[in-house]
């Protein structure tokens, strides 16, 4: 099927799709509507606010976008806007970086928000699939270099005090699957375990993810590290929120992974694309004895940062995407391209300033 033909009979399918106004589910709106999808999406604002106008200007939004109050933490908020949907992909979750309150910030929403979302499914019985954004997060927060992650693995290490954002997807998906193992439900779940995601922005605001390229190209780092980055694009993700939804065979969890590279891979070509006069690092501190220095330094960082310094500097992350290509049919962009619209979209944002000349 071509990018922009309508699958059969989607016109006259809603989808609902929670957190309408963060950046994957941005393109994956996107992406039903050019795919003549009818989109209910779930917004926690003022739903007529000028703050969502981008998500307006989407083309077919005219006809076929309405967006809906609705909040993870308030029981029932979904009721309304899943009502009579065909199905839900359900991409709303705090997504932070740091957090003081990691249980009420993070574990909280996401883990009673899904449960929420979950129940209002139940209760519409018109929903036939939902499509969970879980997260490569619920597989692991630590690297292996003697070991290939895939579907069968899941994330045991992490807690509220390490890797709290990890946690929070971990024990998200686990709800998930509890729930559908306990109760009697007219629906099925897929879902989408997304490494990092980045790429071209709907939205104005900088999601936590094009925020990494943004610092490494605006001096933040002090210098190249022994990490590596499993990477995928934002619109392949979109595309494959859609895939999980409309093909009847999808099963399980999927993991969207394109490629991985090393900090220093990406530090080099972006230099060489014509990003060499942005600030980024330059000292090599990715030796063995400077990276056990980092490992040290990293206790005194906010603690979402140090918890990942410490959990991946030095280590090889190696993951699998054979599941998606072969049973989805999905193609992953190759990531060189990604990096540099990225590049371009956060100069266009405004969130990446041109150095002076
Ligand atoms: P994002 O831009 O920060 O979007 C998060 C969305 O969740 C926003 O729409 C936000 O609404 C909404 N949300 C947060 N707390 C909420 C609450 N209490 N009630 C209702 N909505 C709430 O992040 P994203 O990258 O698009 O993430 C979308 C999903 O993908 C998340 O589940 C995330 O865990 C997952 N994921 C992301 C990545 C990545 O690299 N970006 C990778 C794997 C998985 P507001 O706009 O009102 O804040």
């Amino acid at each position: 099927m071509s990018d922009n033909e309508d699958m059969p009979g989607s016109s006259q399918l809603t989808v609902c799709v929670t957190g309408a106004s963060g950046f994957i589910a941005g393109q994956t709106i996107r992406e039903l509507l050019a795919r003549g999808f009818k989109v209910r999406g779930t917004v926690r604002g003022v739903v007529d606010d000028s703050q969502y106008a981008y998500l307006k200007q989407l083309p077919g939004a005219d006809e076929k976008l309405a967006l809906v109050q609705a909040d993870l933490t308030q029981p029932g908020s979904f009721n309304t806007a899943i009502a009579d949907c065909d199905y839900v992909i359900h991409a709303a979750s705090p997504y932070l970086l740091e957090s003081k309150k990691p249980q009420e910030e993070m574990v909280d929403p996401a883990v009673n928000g899904t449960l929420n979302v979950l129940q209002a499914c139940a209760n519409a019985s018109s929903v036939k699939r939902v499509v969970l954004t879980s997260s490569l997060a619920a597989i692991t927060d630590e690297p292996d270099d003697q070991h290939v992650f895939t579907e069968t693995d899941w994330n045991s290490k992490s807690s509220l005090t390490r890797n709290a954002y990890f946690y929070s997807k971990a024990l998200a998906e686990q709800a998930t699957w509890r729930f559908m193992r306990e109760q009697l439900r007219t629906f099925d779940v897929v879902a989408l375990n997304p490494c990092m995601v980045i790429g071209e922005s709907i939205g104005p605001g900088l999601n936590s993810s094009n925020q990494v390229i943004r610092d490494l190209l605006s001096g933040t780092y002090p210098g190249v590290m022994a990490l590596n980055f499993c990477m995928v694009d934002v619109c392949d993700v979109a595309r494959a929120h859609v895939l999980a939804l409309d093909k009847d065979e999808a099963e399980g969890r999927y993991i969207c992974f394109s490629e991985a590279m090393t900090m220093d891979e990406i530090v080099d070509f972006l230099g060489e694309a014509g990003y060499s006069n942005y600030r980024l690092p330059r000292r090599d501190m990715s030796a063995g004895w400077i990276s056990s220095v980092v490992k040290l330094l990293s206790y005194a960082q906010p603690s979402g940062a140090g918890d990942f310094i410490r959990s991946h500097l030095g280590k090889t992350m190696r993951i699998s995407n054979a599941k998606i290509c072969a049973e989805l049919g999905m193609e992953f962009r190759p990531v060189r391209e990604t990096l540099v619209d990225t590049v371009e979209d956060l100069i266009r944002q405004g969130h990446l300033h041109k150095p002076d000349a």
